[in-house]
């Protein structure tokens, strides 16, 4: 979609192209699946199922509530020119958003507590001619975010900032892409580092007052489709006629019939790397889901995703902390730290919930060494853990190496397909 037109117009020019009443699928009840399944209501198709394996919908946008306040564990923030289309849904279900002024942007050192402001403004404009430039390239290309710029910036970030005149990768670009779950920089092509800065770094921050799951909430309940959660697919086969989906829910597991299906999420990357994991745990054991064809296999495997962990902590001795996001600066520029946690927030004033970022590698790096370096480090800036709350591993952000983005340029996340 076009983010810069409106929702209402762009559909009003598009049409059906199957039968309305054709039985479409939909695996996956996050961002991506309820987007697929409100396209497809807009356009006018009749019968749509979708399979969520959780309580609710939401996938990564998941909130929670604790001690009678919501807290967003992956989703947060839509920053003025990320979001043009969910600030469109937020307005269409009545979804209040509240800005996030008052949250800090700081580093943090964890040997001494202390910690001080980031300068973004002046970070982002040092990178801002070579992210305009990018943009005027692309500008008349019909294609959006890194499929669109795939073929110009596929070079690793460092190469490439410094084949443009720049020395390095400005700190507050650096440091706010690493605790966003995007890997640390040096790994990434340039072309993911742009639509960081693009999208991400410019202008006011809001959240969803009711937290990132009450959109995606009530956009499911809007909409006129079959939703099935506590549904796990455990198995996808394609056939002349369709696709037959084998699905277990609340212990019982049944068959259902598909014209078509579409998958979303991390779903197909079951044979997919993890983000610096030890070669011993390269490729996640993981049964076989899907009748995938060698090339599709071989298009999964190229996809990484991250280990990144949220982990919530109730904490005595920071109550003055101000309310932010806190960038821990002896663990955000060596992956060789991976573990120790990246960042950490404070979510509101006036309570001592504190949530903590941390990348894993799935091998020797998992959740009980991840809160282990946690709370180590919240005591290293003066803290005292007092209860381990929750914790939860995304499997985050799908991408793909430079050489894979100049072999796959045009990757997407969202993979539909049929025989
Ligand atoms: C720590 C973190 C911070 C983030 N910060 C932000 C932010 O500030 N702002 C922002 O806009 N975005 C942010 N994101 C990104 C956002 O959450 C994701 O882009 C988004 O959730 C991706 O949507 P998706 O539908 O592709 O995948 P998912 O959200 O992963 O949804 C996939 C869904 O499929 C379901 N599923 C998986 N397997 C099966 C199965 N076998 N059967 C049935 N269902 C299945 C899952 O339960 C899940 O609900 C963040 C993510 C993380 C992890």
């Amino acid at each position: 979609m076009d983010p810069a037109r409106s929702i209402e117009d762009q559909f009003s020019k598009l049409h059906p192209c199957l039968p309305v009443n054709t039985r479409i699928g939909i695996v996956g009840g996050g961002p991506s699946g309820l987007s697929a399944a409100y396209a497809l209501c807009r356009l006018g198709y009749k019968d749509i199922t979708l399979l969520e394996k959780r309580r609710t919908v939401g996938g990564m946008c998941e909130s929670v509530e604790i001690e009678g306040k919501v807290y967003d564990l992956g989703g947060q923030v839509l920053a003025a020119s990320s979001a043009p289309v969910i600030f469109q849904l937020a307005k269409e279900t009545g979804s209040e958003l509240e800005e996030m002024d008052s949250h800090k942007l700081a580093v943090i050192e964890c040997s001494s507590g202390k910690y001080q402001d980031i300068n973004v403004a002046d970070d982002y404009v040092s990178v801002m001619s070579l992210t305009l430039d990018i943009q005027e390239k692309v500008k008349n290309s019909d294609r959006i975010g890194i499929h669109a710029i795939s073929e110009l910036a596929s070079d690793l970030s460092p190469e490439y900032i410094e084949r443009h005149g720049l020395k390095f990768v400005p700190k507050s670009v650096a440091y706010g892409y690493t605790a966003s779950g995007y890997g640390f920089v040096q790994d990434m092509p340039y072309a993911y580092l742009h639509e960081f800065t693009r999208t991400s770094m410019a202008g006011k921050i809001r959240r969803f007052k009711g937290g990132y799951t009450s959109l995606w909430q009530k956009i499911a309940e809007s909409l006129p489709l079959k939703l099935h959660c506590n549904t796990e697919v455990l198995a996808l086969r394609r056939n002349s006629e369709g696709v037959t989906v084998t699905v277990k829910n609340s212990d019982e597991v049944h068959a259902m019939e598909f014209d078509k299906i579409i998958i979303s999420g991390n779903f197909p990357l079951k044979y997919g790397r993890t983000y610096w994991s030890p070669p011993s745990a390269c490729i996640e054991q993981e049964t076989e889901v899907m009748d995938v064809s060698d090339l599709e296999r071989e298009l999964f495997s190229k996809v990484e995703t991250n280990d990144y962990y949220t982990t919530v902590f109730k904490v005595k001795g920071l109550e003055d902390m101000p309310v932010g996001f806190y960038y821990f600066t002896e663990f955000m520029e060596d992956p060789g730290t991976i573990g120790n946690p990246v960042a950490l927030q404070k979510f509101y004033a006036d309570t001592d919930i504190f949530l903590l970022w941390s990348y894993g590698n799935s091998g020797d790096i998992k959740g009980p060494t991840v809160t282990k370096l946690a709370i180590k480090a919240v005591e290293a800036v003066g803290g005292k853990v007092q209860n381990v709350i929750l914790q939860r591993r995304f499997k985050y952000f799908p991408h793909v190496s430079s050489q894979g983005i100049s072999i796959f340029n045009g990757f997407s996340i969202l993979f539909s397909f049929t025989k």
